[in-house]
């Protein structure tokens, strides 16, 4: 089996929430692959639904018993956020990515903050909407989304959130890209008018997911070509 996306979320996250995460990966994924000349000898990269998992087995004495005990290991009370490079790097060591080497994306309904605890500590104001270690995981958060009124303009949010750190995840803008990109830290971002463009506040997402509304297909020809490069190299392990 190729390499895959495995979907969790956390217990907090609404139904109409998680719909929208799993809806947005299968667009997304089933776009390029019917787009893509391999089309019709390989299959699909495969999504794994696996929402807010618990391992009952587990769960009395030992550790990566399920989503929540990520976000328990870490969450800083004091901040009431999530703290994403500690979240991150428990996902890089799980033992189930040693198991089966896999792409994860996890929305989560806590507040995230990208920086370590003490700098976080020092920037409360701070707050970050989602972040990556490209190649390996994702964290989305809904938490400062939901203070967006107008549903319509929420769900169009959040898609597209969800959307930018699935490019984030298959590495996409690619490290090896020269033309139209911003590093910032770990993460490739692109600068096309293109949804790996980077929203730092909530106010930069709602101004994207509009600027993008009219596109349909919201990742630029660079982007786009990267996916598929994605799609392609994990198409040639199943082979
Ligand atoms: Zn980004
Ligand atoms: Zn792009």
């Amino acid at each position: 089996m190729g390499k895959g996306i495995s979907i969790t979320w956390s217990e907090g996250i609404a139904r109409r929430e998680s719909r929208i995460l799993v809806q947005t990966v299968d667009q997304v994924i089933k776009w390029l692959y019917f787009r893509h000349p391999m089309a019709f000898y390989d299959p699909p990269m495969p999504v794994r639904v696996f929402g807010n998992w618990v391992i009952p087995a587990l769960m009395d004495d030992q550790p990566y018993w399920g989503n929540q005990w990520y976000i328990e290991q870490s969450y800083d009370r004091e901040l009431d956020r999530v703290i994403a490079p500690q979240y991150l790097e428990l996902v890089r060591r799980e033992p189930w990515q040693r198991a089966t080497d896999h792409y994860d994306l996890v929305m989560i309904d806590e507040d995230l903050t990208e920086f370590p605890a003490p700098l976080a500590r020092a920037r409360p104001d701070l707050y970050c909407l989602g972040t990556s270690l490209p190649g390996t995981a994702a964290i989305v958060s809904v938490h400062q989304v939901r203070r967006i009124a107008d549903r319509a303009d929420r769900e169009r949010a959040l898609a597209r959130l969800v959307r930018h750190h699935l490019g984030h995840v298959l590495a996409v803008p690619s490290f090896g890209r020269t033309h139209a990109v911003v590093r910032r830290g770990l993460e490739m971002h692109c600068s096309n008018r293109c949804v790996m463009r980077h929203a730092v506040t909530l106010e930069d997402l709602i101004a994207l997911s509009e600027d993008e509304a009219e596109l349909g297909w919201t990742f630029c020809e660079a982007c786009t070509q990267d996916l598929h490069s994605v799609i392609a190299a994990n198409a040639f392990v199943w082979s």
